[in-house]
């Protein structure tokens, strides 16, 4: 017996009565998006995996064991994009985007991670992601955040969602606590999981990001990043709080932040919430100065985040939202009526274009039409036979409301419909 076919583990359909709900979200972050000036940019699912593992970074959770790698048919190794920001880079490197000027991006599409899949967290997911290219101030910091912010009113997350940020600092700022951190986990190796242990001299930072329950309490011990920073580091951070503060965006210090990928520096933040479990980052980001540099282009100053739409969708599950449900189903009986219900509702579209209208397709008893009509939540049921076919007449039956069925001339359709919508 041949096998059932399925879906691939971790890789979802999104139905029809959930994809009402993605697009209420999508629409207000395409909004928020061009409120701010952001460009919307469009890359290939597929890269090569070369330009992962250099902008990522090899020792991370993401390169070592989550990419979905194979050879194409010309031995080259490709990988499905796992995020936006490596692919908008190499985009931008290739078309010249980032010479001596500033770039506002944004892309939203799949990705995918070979990662054990719970709730919140699948193979195939979706990210909608923001990139700033060309500068270095905390202001552009503070606007990303401020754009997240206002997408959240706009969804009616704020109050679920709470603002986390740290300082990365430089590089150097960087190794420099490279070292303190490692010297402080060696003195506590038997503490240290399995993952912990292979992170110690490769990427001891990552060891902060820990899942782990029965690590935390180390990682609380360890010593802080921010205390290994420069006068000019903390400055920095501190402008950027100084821009939330006033712009009323409560945040919280969490100097354990360190986020999963390599090219991060200075700024790193997210958006949690309690209610997702350990899936509870709904949306990440912060700066990556070097990234593009480390791929072969000029120095440049780059800001950004990726929030994951899955999360957000589970959020709103239990929200009120619209779906938009038809404001009429046309019911028609006899050859003649189902060609002029046909005209009638090419009509109807040309006039009311917000409006949707459904027309009966296939022959069926009035009875079984009308069941239809309801089951999609029509507003009405306009219905032509015979007798309104011949006096140009239409039938209108309040599926919402207790009142008589009226014949109206068809004429005068427009006008009620425009009047009772
Ligand atoms: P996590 O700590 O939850 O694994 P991450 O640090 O790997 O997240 P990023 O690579 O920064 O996540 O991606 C940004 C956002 O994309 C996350 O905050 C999350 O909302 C979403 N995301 C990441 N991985 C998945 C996944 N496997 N399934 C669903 N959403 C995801
Ligand atoms: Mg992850």
């Amino acid at each position: 017996m041949s096998k059932k076919l399925q879906a691939i583990r971790g890789m979802h359909d999104i139905l029809p009565t959930k994809t009402p709900l993605w697009q209420m979200i999508e629409k207000a972050m395409f909004e928020v998006c061009q409120q701010y000036g952001y460009a919307e940019i469009r890359m290939p699912i597929v890269e090569s995996s070369d330009l992962f593992c250099r902008s990522i970074g090899e020792v991370t959770d993401i390169v070592e064991k989550e990419m979905y790698t194979f050879d194409d048919r010309n031995g080259d190794s490709l990988s499905l994009r796992p995020e936006g920001t490596a692919g908008c880079v190499r985009a931008g490197l290739e078309h010249g985007l980032f010479y001596n000027q500033t770039q506002r991006l944004w892309y939203q599409g799949p990705m995918f991670r070979h990662e054990r899949p719970q709730k919140g967290r699948y193979r195939q997911f979706h990210q909608m992601g923001v990139e700033c290219f060309g500068i270095s101030g905390a202001e552009i910091e503070a606007e990303l955040i401020l754009m997240t912010y206002r997408l959240w009113k706009k969804l009616g997350l704020a109050d679920q969602l709470s603002l986390e940020i740290n300082s990365l600092g430089t590089n150097q700022e960087r190794l420099a606590y490279k070292a303190l951190l490692t010297q402080f986990l060696e003195q506590h190796k038997e503490q240290l999981d399995e993952d912990s242990l292979r992170r110690l001299h490769s990427n001891p930072l990552r060891i902060l990001d820990s899942k782990n329950p029965a690590m935390q309490s180390l990682i609380e011990q360890a010593p802080k990043l921010m205390d290994s920073l420069g006068e000019e580091s903390t400055l920095h951070f501190q402008t950027l709080r100084q821009l939330l503060d006033d712009a009323g965006v409560t945040c919280v210090h969490n100097p354990r932040l360190v986020r999963g990928l390599d090219y991060y520096s200075h700024t790193v933040f997210e958006w949690v919430t309690s209610s997702l479990g350990a899936q509870g980052t709904v949306c990440a980001g912060g700066r990556f100065d070097g990234l593009i540099e480390q791929l072969g282009g000029k120095a440049t100053p780059a800001v950004g985040f990726a929030m994951g739409m899955e999360r957000l969708v589970l959020l709103l599950d239990d929200a009120p939202w619209v779906a938009v449900k038809p404001l009429a189903y046309i019911i028609h009986q006899g050859e003649a009526a189902k060609n002029q219900a046909m005209r009638l509702v090419e009509r109807l579209r040309d006039e009311l274009p917000t409006h949707s209208f459904i027309l009966h397709c296939g022959d069926a008893s009035l009875k079984s039409q009308f069941k239809k009509a309801d089951k999609v939540d029509a507003t009405f049921a306009l219905v032509l036979g015979e007798s309104e076919v011949e006096n140009q007449h239409v039938g209108i039956k309040f599926l919402r409301e207790r009142k008589e069925q009226e014949q109206i001339p068809q004429d005068e359709l427009i006008n009620f419909l425009t009047n009772n919508s």
